[in-house]
């Protein structure tokens, strides 16, 4: 491949951002949670799976009736631990992510209404599902329980590529029925998961898939790009069975050939450029699973981002419920989000543009910032849409590039920390936080 210096000068700057990510303990609760939030979003995660997907990256377990039951009751004691600390703040979004949250469709209308007894509910209420889970019945419970917002974790219509790599055993046409079935609904806002540069995949099948998914009527498609982790089982086994997905004139320029075609697609059927990962018929009726600048992490193996901070909970359900029971809010470690002018503008990027107006404050913030936007016209990257700096075609396969890297890197510390506490949470429970985290309870 020949020498692209904006590739390595995107390189660098990735470096710089994935080394400013580190986790801590948590010790004191002022660490992470200011002492009074008027407005937040709840990423509330469901941690039970019906089985593991072999790419997963994060850690899980498959679903048991009795550990979900205990789990319902951890949630409520942590929902009313956060209300006792916060007050009773304004709720613009809940993100019941997963896990697969759509397993819990019986559980889910007493979940919700644990979230608007303890906090002022407003907003949209957003659920992942698994296409495996979407019957009549399920449909119908998490309607009544007021989801409005549904995202389904479909990755790719392909059967073979499901099964074989991804450790999913479903029918392509139990898939299109289960979608048509949501679409026959009325949900604010449908959007499917799908992912790209998988093993076998050709660049024609994930058109397919966007082409499939347009038919179908979803508002929203989110598009990711498979992540190996070296601890992942599916990296294990393509390892084990020699599969290359790379061909031709390496890694960064076959996936951006394959990212471009996918905007291209997406262009074709209409959906815009939500964040560099997801596309929409209605981008303004919608928000990603963390796009919210403020939203707290309820759950085991939740995380969050406050005050500038990732914050991640107990994995362990066990111990989670443990450290609730002795009225402890289950925060295990945190990271600090660098917020300096340049990463401002760098998660502007992540959507795509950013304002003129937005851009002339930080430059006033940080002078040097001007070089790099001149630099980046100069190299074809931006172009002026309106009052907006545009992220050309060109910036956003960098863009892509960039995110991954990223993703991967926040994915392997959050993962070392998980393996930390689910090791620690197997001797006595030690809690590192000061007493002060024993909230007083009703
Ligand atoms: S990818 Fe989703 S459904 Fe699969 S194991 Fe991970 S959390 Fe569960």
């Amino acid at each position: 491949m020949p020498f692209d210096p904006t590739l390595r000068f995107v390189d660098k700057m990735v470096d710089r951002v994935n080394s400013s990510v580190s986790f801590k303990r948590v010790t004191k609760l002022e660490d992470v949670l200011p002492e009074k939030v008027d407005r937040t979003s709840l990423n509330i995660r469901i941690p039970f799976c019906a089985s593991r997907c072999t790419y997963c990256a994060l850690p899980g377990q498959v679903y048991d009736e009795k550990m979900a039951g205990l789990f319902l009751a951890g949630l409520n004691e942590e929902l009313k631990l956060y209300a006792s600390y916060l007050g009773k703040s304004k709720v613009e979004r809940v993100y019941i992510s997963g896990g697969t949250p759509s397993l819990l469709h019986k559980e889910m209308e007493a979940l919700l209404s644990i979230v608007s007894d303890n906090f002022d509910l407003q907003g949209d209420v957003a659920m992942e599902a698994s296409p495996a889970d979407l019957s009549d019945e399920v449909l119908d419970d998490i309607k009544a329980a007021g989801v409005n917002q549904l995202s389904i974790g479909v990755q790719t219509f392909d059967e073979n590529i499901l099964s074989n790599y991804l450790g999913r055993k479903m029918r392509k046409a139990d898939i299109i029925s289960a979608l048509e079935r949501v679409m026959g609904r009325d949900f604010d806002y449908v959007n499917i998961d799908l992912m790209f540069s998988l093993p076998q995949q050709t660049k024609q099948m994930i058109i397919d898939d966007i082409e499939l998914a347009s038919t179908i009527g979803v508002e929203g498609i989110s598009t990711f790009p498979l992540m190996l982790l070296e601890y992942t089982p599916m990296t294990k086994k393509m390892e084990h069975d020699g599969v290359v997905i790379e061909e031709g004139s390496g890694p960064y320029e076959d996936e951006k050939e394959r990212y471009l075609a996918i905007v291209q697609s997406m262009r074709e059927h209409h959906y815009k450029l939500r964040t560099l990962w997801s596309f929409s018929t209605a981008p303004e009726r919608y928000e990603g699973p963390y796009e919210h600048s403020n939203f707290i992490g309820i759950g085991p193996k939740a995380w969050g981002v406050v005050n500038n901070r990732i914050t991640l909970n107990s994995p362990s359900v066990v111990y989670y419920i443990q450290m609730l029971e002795e009225g402890f809010l289950p925060l295990y470690a945190y990271s600090e989000l660098r917020d300096y002018p340049l990463a401002r503008v760098a998660r502007r990027f992540y959507y795509g543009k950013i304002h003129e107006d937005e851009l002339a404050t930080l430059v006033k913030e940080d002078g040097s910032l001007r070089k790099y936007i001149v630099l980046m016209k100069a190299s074809g990257l931006l172009k002026k849409e309106g009052e907006f700096l545009v992220l050309t075609d060109k910036a956003l396969a960098y863009g892509n590039h960039a995110t991954k890297r990223i993703a991967m890197a926040t994915l392997t510390s959050m993962n070392e920390m998980f393996q930390q506490a689910t090791k620690e949470s197997k001797g006595p429970m030690v809690v590192s936080q000061e007493p002060m985290l024993g909230l007083e309870t009703e």
